[in-house]
């Protein structure tokens, strides 16, 4: 990706470009980033016709600001948690900044120990430091009201990284090292004085005032951020809120409030489906919320939005039957597998851009014109927001010279919805996750327009798919065009090493496990 590589001028023009601007040149930037929402979690209809989970969730709200903006159908973000974050706050992609598998404790890997190959030695387990460049500073300096709410997972437990006050961020409501609350209800203490999952402090922190109330996380954290808004708004500055909902990750348990939507429902569901949808719900119903309360303080059309995921949805493990009758691994249908895994369903994600309320009149929509209703198949991933809101912020200024990014500056997709650049997409998880299955092993991927392929590490092989005839990731074509195959292998390869790629680690040898080339067609 190295024609992504940026230099950014120093000197004179820095100090001169380093002045914030007024407020009113730079939009408030609001960002919905959900965790673990897949692809075809929502009423979006993303493919040519509604599919059975189109018509399953609930998610009123944001279609209506998909119809506000720009829907790209084509988004991704990477793998799992950590890699995704960090991904966002660095601009770069995890080949790059190390920090490749989600954060737990302090230089202590806790990958799988299943197959032939074990984590990279140095991968970054503390994840995200303060000596680290990260998009909340960058905005920060250039003028920022920076808010974080919700789940963090930057930083592993006991680091400074777990904080994000240390990251940039002015203001923290709830977010810490754990990548999941030991519980959702305040009836729980939101997990507080609980054993979570992890093994580890789960507790939701700063939320004491709802303690033992009968109030979901979702909700918790929703009032929490109009509060936030409300006093960022009569700062006279413009805000960044990362709004990084904790749902809908596993725990799956109701938002009591709306789970009766759900049930006795002709679908096939079962309990924790129906306790998955309410969670969905509960964060369509929170993207409402905070659009209105914009409205209400009169910002909305100065405040930009975007909202995503940060991997692909679950179905690994811990789901139940879908609302097509299908069990594991089809919950992102028609994509294969699911969060972890190398195929789609592991990293594509929803994705919309929008004013809060779009305005083609005045001066900063004119600015930054984002066109209505439509949307891009434009390839889109995570790295893209940190190039894309320093931009929107006008705050390249405060890049680092020689900052290597990976991601691209997506602003002129907005305006331009079927504009296409083709682009390589990197994918490289050389780590276990967890649940055995389709393509939840050590692997690096590539998306180069209609072309997917993959390579695992476990087995040393390749595959390769077209996206355009096949999203469904059925078809290894890899023996069928053994010269496309070798091309884009090689390409893949060479982007690694841009990179300075971190190979998993053979347990055998105890030597870096080195991607194998396919030599000739008997590759598969
Ligand atoms: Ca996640």
């Amino acid at each position: 990706m190295n024609q992504y590589v940026l230099t950014f001028a120093t000197g004179l023009l820095c100090s001169l470009l380093a002045k914030p601007l007024h407020a009113t040149e730079q939009p408030n930037i609001l960002l919905f980033l959900v965790d673990d929402l897949g692809w075809q979690d929502t009423s979006l209809v993303l493919t040519d016709k509604p599919t059975a989970a189109n018509q399953h969730f609930r998610t009123p709200n944001i279609e209506a600001l998909a119809r506000q903006g720009v829907t790209f159908t084509q988004a991704y973000s990477h793998a799992v948690c950590s890699p995704s974050r960090v991904s966002l706050m660095t601009g770069q992609n995890p080949t790059r900044h190390h920090v490749s598998n989600w954060t737990k404790l302090p230089d202590s890997d806790h990958s799988g120990t299943w197959g032939p190959n074990a984590a990279p030695r140095n991968w970054r387990k503390d994840g995200l430091q303060p000596k680290d460049v990260s998009l909340a500073k960058i905005l920060q300096q250039a003028g920022y009201h920076t808010i974080h709410v919700g789940k963090a997972h930057f930083g592993a437990y006991g680091t400074a990284g777990a904080e994000p006050k240390n990251l940039g961020f002015d203001v923290n409501i709830g977010g810490h090292a754990a990548g999941a609350p030991a519980s959702y209800w305040g009836e729980k203490n939101f997990g507080n004085g609980m054993q979570g999952a992890e093994g580890l402090p789960q507790g939701v922190p700063h939320l004491e005032n709802y303690h033992q109330k009968k109030v979901h996380l979702t909700d918790a954290l929703t009032e929490q951020a109009k509060q936030a808004i409300s006093k960022a708004s009569k700062a006279g500055k413009p805000f960044f809120l990362n709004m990084a909902y904790y749902a809908v990750h596993t725990p799956i348990e109701a938002h009591q409030r709306l789970v009766k939507h759900y049930q006795n429902r002709t679908y096939s569901g079962t309990n924790v489906e129906e306790n998955y949808a309410s969670l969905v719900e509960g964060v369509d119903d929170s993207v409402g919320k905070l659009l209105k309360h914009l409205q209400s303080l009169g910002i909305a059309e100065q405040t930009l939005v975007v909202f995503t995921s940060d991997n692909g949805g679950l179905s690994g493990h811990s789901r139940q039957t879908t609302a097509r009758g299908t069990e594991l691994n089809s919950h992102n249908f028609p994509l294969y597998a699911g969060k972890g895994s190398a195929y789609e369903g592991g990293t594509r994600v929803p994705y919309v851009v929008a004013w809060a309320k779009p305005n083609a009149q005045i001066p900063l929509q004119r600015t930054l014109p984002v066109a209505v209703n439509q949307s891009s198949a434009q390839q889109v991933i995570i790295e893209d927001l940190f190039p894309t809101f320093v931009a929107v912020a006008n705050a390249s200024a405060y890049l680092p010279a020689n900052y290597p990014l990976d991601g691209l500056d997506t602003r002129p997709f907005w305006q331009q919805p079927n504009k296409y650049q083709q682009r390589a997409l990197v994918f490289h998880y050389p780590h276990v996750w967890g649940p055995h299955g389709p393509g939840y092993e050590p692997h690096s991927a590539m998306r180069l327009g209609d072309w997917k392929v993959m390579y695992f590490y476990n087995s040393r092989t390749w595959r390769l798919y077209n996206l355009a005839t096949d999203l469904s990731e059925q078809y290894n074509l890899a023996a069928r065009y053994p010269l496309k195959l070798q091309q884009l292998a090689a390409k893949l390869q060479q982007e690694l090493a841009t990179m300075q790629v971190q190979w998993p680690v053979n347990r055998l040898t105890n030597k870096d496990e080195i991607m194998q080339l396919p030599i000739d067609s008997k590759s598969s």
